[in-house]
């Protein structure tokens, strides 16, 4: 079985799921497609004309695979959104399975087993079910995924996620804290807590008045987890600043297992875009909250998302978007060019800037952002980060790479007796935009497994 993953976190842990479904079926994973049985695309649809380039390869797969005739099938946003189309689009494919249907999988696979030409399952029936991973299938080595909450109830007006995903579902708080905890036994070092929106996990807790439950438990969920875990880096992504509080970054504060790393999408700066994005606050709550995390007693590092070029931007608009990400100094920001989504109202909206001045914003955002980051990265200058080490650099063969508890890219010489897994102390030497540089101080831990 060959598995291609295309999107975010979310969709890198979804494929983990589909393994671990897949291997009690006699299934083994291989990274040569050509001598693959079954081809599985998991896809995504923020990017812009993503079911185009899953057409595309899907064709380039069937190329490679001329000799074969594997059962090829498409999962993730881009088989819910485009449905039985797919079958009439590109004939090879004869398993197509929405994201909230997954655990439908080895049934699909079954019943092609027993010659039916195609499966399809796009169901949306919202369970709050959560397929569990074996260790085998977890792709990201010394990191492991867990899921603690599923689907989004925001329906931001660009995002086709709530159609594809479903409503909110969020996983009991025992099972996150026991499935995390077993990671660590097994030896992983961060393990990263997943949502489309984190922050609005929901669970029954225990109070000194009796068991009840809470709409808003990330912030006990987060407490837990650090406390009883036994896990010492846990990072959790994403956050939606209209849930976000000031009690998650006390509860951080208050428990150095949570890494200093928040990402916090802002998405526009003007509060005439963020209405019309359907975010649900203001620039001024937003900022609010970003003095909550400057003000916090440990140096946290800010990253953040921006979309440009949003139905009805203006220039002024966009001048209030730059004149945030001026004021914030975020560590990292990813920008989108705003392109529209099926199912979704923005999509109704028309696609009004024209791209070249979408271009150029993105181009303006960018460079400043290309100043503001390195004139952040320079506050690590001779500080001693804890860095994992995840391997070898790809840039020189002499040095290790790895991350810090604050998300940044660590590079280093290599040291004797430090191999991937470890977790090392490095005091940085010279920064660039996009990642640090430093020395290697010492050893911190062995890795427990996965070396
Ligand atoms: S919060 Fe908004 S952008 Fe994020 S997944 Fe939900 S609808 Fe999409």
């Amino acid at each position: 079985m060959f598995i291609e993953t295309h999107g975010c976190q979310m969709n890198v842990h979804d494929s983990e799921k589909a393994l671990s479904l897949l291997r009690p079926m006699g299934f083994a994973e291989t990274d040569d497609p050509s001598t693959a049985d079954l081809i599985l695309l998991n896809t995504c649809s923020v990017r812009e004309k993503a079911s185009e380039k899953v057409f595309h390869r899907v064709r380039a797969l069937r190329l490679l695979t001329e000799q074969r005739d594997p059962v090829v099938g498409v999962l993730g946003c881009v088989a819910q959104s485009e449905a039985e189309q797919i079958f009439e689009r590109a004939p090879s494919v004869r398993l197509v399975v929405g994201p909230q249907a997954l655990d439908g999988l080895p049934d699909l696979v079954s019943q092609l087993d027993r010659g039916f030409d195609r499966a399809i399952d796009l169901r949306q029936d919202n369970r709050p079910d959560f397929v569990a991973v074996d260790d085998r299938s977890r792709r990201a080595g010394l990191v492991a995924f867990v899921t603690i909450i599923e689907g989004c109830n925001k329906n931001c007006s660009y995002c086709i996620v709530p159609y594809t995903r479903g409503r909110e579902r969020s996983r009991p708080i025992d099972s996150v804290v026991e499935e995390v905890r077993r990671l660590g036994e097994a030896g992983y070092r961060e393990v990263h807590l997943l949502g489309q929106n984190v922050n609005s996990y929901a669970s029954w807790v225990e109070r000194a008045s009796g068991r009840r439950f809470e709409e808003n438990a990330f912030p006990e969920l987060l407490a837990r987890v650090a406390r009883e875990s036994g896990v010492s880096r846990i990072k959790y992504t994403t956050s939606h600043p209209r849930d976000f509080s000031e009690k998650i970054v006390q509860v951080m504060d208050d428990n150095p297992e949570l890494c200093d790393w928040i990402h916090l999408p802002v998405q526009s700066g003007s509060n005439r875009t963020l209405k019309r994005m359907f975010r649900g606050y203001t620039r001024e709550r937003y900022l609010e909250l970003v003095g909550a995390i400057r003000g916090a007693r440990r140096d946290y590092s800010l990253t953040s998302d921006v979309i440009v070029g949003f139905p009805g931007e203006s220039d002024d608009d966009f001048e209030e978007t730059l004149d945030l990400v001026r004021e914030v100094e975020f560590d990292a920001l990813y920008t989108f060019n705003y392109s529209p989504r099926p199912h979704t109202p923005a999509a109704d909206w028309g696609d009004d800037v024209p791209p070249q001045v979408k271009r150029e914003r993105f181009d303006q955002l960018l460079e400043l952002q290309g100043e503001i980051q390195i004139r952040r990265a320079g506050r690590y200058l001779g500080v001693v980060c804890e860095v994992l080490v995840d391997g070898r650099s790809a840039r020189s063969d002499t040095d290790l790479t790895g991350h810090s508890t604050g998300n940044a890219v660590v590079n280093f010489p290599a040291a004797d007796g430090v191999v991937p897994g470890a977790v090392v102390a490095v005091r940085i030497t010279s920064v660039k935009a996009h990642s640090l540089y430093g020395e290697f101080v010492k050893l911190l831990s062995s890795p427990v497994v996965n070396s």
